[in-house]
């Protein structure tokens, strides 16, 4: 027997309703937003991975879903910002449209332990707008992810903010950093010491209890912010202020991959314990240019859908309404005849089905039920005869004969 890969998951018809409900309210959103939706393919160029979330990110040291395909490396995208990046300059949009907004919903790969609520194949629905730098843009996109929690019916959600400041701000902070933690090197957990040398902004976000209170006792601040990305990091809180956005500022928020300049925001949930992010994003104002296209601004962010869903009190219960009309049939010329009735009510848009496993009429009756059918249809020999079908209402226990050719009309809701 078969079984699914490691930290994979089957989502059954049972609860792929909750996935529907998840994907149309985002989609509903996203369109209130103006945003579109980009499907890029699921599998990339490695190096695309390695160039934008940097040769020392964790996804690409030791997260990378990789094929070996000949003389090709590709890998199964870890995350779509950089594929959104990589289709926007391929395909000239930066020339056509040069302001886009985009999101996107699917799955996603990372070879990471499984855990609860991590999968090496998880789900991401989130969006990437390329060609701006105004501080109203972060705003937006900020009250864009926290609009989509709320109806995602996810309550109690934090919204961390920072800024890394550009590029030059960024190489100050980092600069600054390794003085700072100089004579504390020994005191760093080992990944950390590393980190001293490779990408010492994620020591700020080592998990490791003796890291975090090195990092607390640095009481870091914006001293490595230029005047201009001060101005942008306060129009971004005066905005998000004027929309009644609550946030807490974070200065030790740096995010892992190197793309990231400017705002980076991370929005946690307290139901879920130490790893309690259930999304993040941020600008990326370097990468366009990094990756081959022209010098513009960007900013997206992503949520993880199985951790939204480990806090959503969206019900499951939808899956309760439902249309359908269940046809009994008895005999078999009522049964070939009941395919035409079938027909007929698919045709005006009223959900239909039958029994294709030759159940009795209790049987029938109790499938019905389980199916939460509207209206049970019943055609036997005496109702063939007289061109009838007996309707019966699941719900009032009411039952009447309706002439076959009034049927569509006699039930349409
Ligand atoms: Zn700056
Ligand atoms: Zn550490």
């Amino acid at each position: 027997m078969f079984k699914r890969i490691p930290g994979t998951k089957d989502i059954l018809p049972a609860e792929v309703t909750i996935w529907q409900e998840i994907e149309k309210i985002s989609r509903g959103i996203f369109s209130l937003y103006n945003y579109q939706e980009i499907r890029p393919p699921l599998v990339e160029d490695a190096k695309l991975f390695n160039r934008s979330l940097g040769q020392t990110a964790e996804i690409v040291q030791k997260q990378m879903f990789l094929i070996q395909n000949k003389e090709e490396l590709y890998a199964l995208r870890p995350e779509a910002t950089a594929s959104v990046v990589r289709s926007y300059i391929e395909n000239s949009l930066d020339k056509t449209n040069s302001f886009l907004k985009v999101y996107y919903i699917g799955p996603m790969f990372r070879l990471e332990r499984p855990q609860k609520g991590r999968y090496r194949q998880f789900h991401h629905v989130g969006c990437e707008v390329l060609g701006s730098s105004d501080a109203c843009l972060d705003v937006e996109v900020i009250s864009l992810a926290a609009k989509l929690l709320d109806n995602f019916s996810v309550s109690g959600y934090k919204i961390n903010i920072n800024s890394l400041g550009c590029a030059k701000d960024k190489e100050k902070l980092q600069k600054n950093l390794r003085e700072a933690l100089k004579n504390s090197a020994d005191k760093l957990c080992v990944d950390c010491q590393n980190r001293l040398k490779t990408n010492v902004l994620r020591i700020l976000d080592c998990k490791h209890e003796s890291c975090k209170k090195i990092v607390d006792s640095l009481k870091l601040e914006h001293q490595h912010l230029c005047p201009e990305c001060l101005d942008h990091f306060n129009s971004v809180l005066n905005g998000l202020d004027l929309l009644g956005i609550e946030y807490k500022i974070n200065y030790s928020l740096v995010r892992g991959l190197d793309y990231y300049t400017r705002t980076v925001f991370e929005i946690t949930h307290p139901e879920l314990g130490s790893q309690d992010a259930i999304g993040a994003g941020g600008r990326y104002n370097n990468l366009v240019q990094e990756l081959g296209g022209p010098d513009t601004g960007a900013i997206g962010f992503a949520f993880g859908l199985e951790r939204v869903l480990l806090v959503s009190k969206l019900s499951q219960e939808k899956k309760n309404e439902n249309d359908l009309v269940f046809l009994i049939t008895l005999g078999d010329l009522a049964k070939i005849r009941g395919m035409g009735i079938l027909a007929d009510l698919r045709k005006y848009g009223i959900p239909a089905d039958t029994d294709y496993e030759n159940k009795s009429l209790k049987g029938c009756m109790r499938k019905a039920n389980d199916l939460n059918a509207r209206l049970v249809l019943i055609l036997g020999e005496n109702e063939l005869k007289n061109n009838v079908i007996t309707v019966k209402n699941m719900l009032s226990g009411e039952q009447k004969e309706v002439n076959l050719s009034q049927l569509t009309k006699e039930i349409k809701c």
